[in-house]
């Protein structure tokens, strides 16, 4: 599969993908009026939404940002050799593109010099590490891996209770701690040049979006805080994905509000196909997300 990027002033961005797969729509969102994806069809359709399927379409992907002497990887999928939960029979044991996907962009581990976990769910914190000789080590050997200091207490709080990030942080999140490679975060703050930290808890309690601005351009990485291009028409539909859900709701809200008709793109963490694109107006009310030409 040839490999998306973009142009973010002096910036590359390279869309690195590891799986996508659809996700039953009432499943992801099981309160909603499900005849609304019909309304938005004309833009939602093929690459975020499947209409025969009812199902939307869940891209899982990381964005390799190279800028000035940085190599920045923003999230890290779901990974190979994972033992999972099997309510997620797709990411257990994966052997999957991702490392391949990166080589052809040109990158190699060794280069990587930062890791961002937006969040420390299962499906972003994957190839974090790697299995060597029967132990999880980093896969990034010269990165510094940006981990928010309060998603990082509280997946520790919950360890052995929940299902689906504990084992994820034993094999993942942990190891990177061990090798003395984890930079905690827990302000909104310009932590590289051009490369901004904001905080948009209620995803998960320490979620974090990254800006990238360089030259006159702006880019925005969302990470979990909008899972489907539907939301930016319904920003008010609650995930089954989300902890605190009416926190992710208002955070969400706000960066809607906050980003509608600006100049800058927005790089979602779930989004299939094209990817890339902005939250626009409609001629008669709402928002759709205007995919980048
Ligand atoms: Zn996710």
């Amino acid at each position: 599969m040839a490999l998306q990027s973009w142009k973010i002033g002096d910036a590359t961005v390279t869309k690195i993908v590891d799986m996508i797969e659809p996700f039953s729509a009432s499943r992801a969102y099981p309160d909603a009026d499900l005849s609304e994806f019909d309304k938005h069809r004309d833009w939602l359709t093929p690459y975020f939404y499947d209409p025969a399927q009812k199902a939307i379409i869940l891209s899982f992907h990381s964005y390799l940002v190279r800028s000035g002497k940085h190599t920045i990887l923003i999230d890290t999928c779901i990974g190979d050799h994972k033992s999972r939960s099997p309510m997620l029979p797709t990411w257990h044991l994966r052997e999957g593109p991702w490392l391949n996907n990166l080589a052809q962009a040109g990158v190699q581990p060794e280069q990587v010099n930062y890791v961002m976990c937006t969040h420390l769910h299962a499906d972003h914190v994957g190839w974090n590490t790697k299995l060597e000789n029967g132990r999880w080590v980093p896969t990034f050997p010269n990165a510094r891996y940006v981990l928010h200091r309060k998603e990082l207490e509280s997946v520790q709080a919950r360890l052995g209770q929940d299902g689906y990030n504990s084992p994820s942080y034993v094999d993942s999140v942990l190891p990177v701690i061990e090798s003395r490679q984890a930079d905690l975060v827990d302000t909104d703050h310009e932590f590289l040049k051009g490369v901004h930290v904001c905080q948009t808890p209620g995803h998960s309690p320490g979620h974090y979006c990254v800006e990238i601005k360089s030259q006159k351009a702006h880019a925005v990485m969302s990470g979990d805080l909008i899972h489907n291009a539907v939301q930016i028409a319904r920003p008010d539909w609650i995930t089954v994905f989300c902890g605190d859900k009416q926190a992710a709701v208002a955070q969400r809200t706000k960066f809607i509000d906050q980003h509608t008709d600006q100049d800058i793109t927005l790089f979602a963490g779930h989004f299939g196909g094209p990817t890339a694109g902005r939250i626009a107006s409609r001629k008669g009310g709402g928002r759709f997300f205007k995919v980048n030409p």
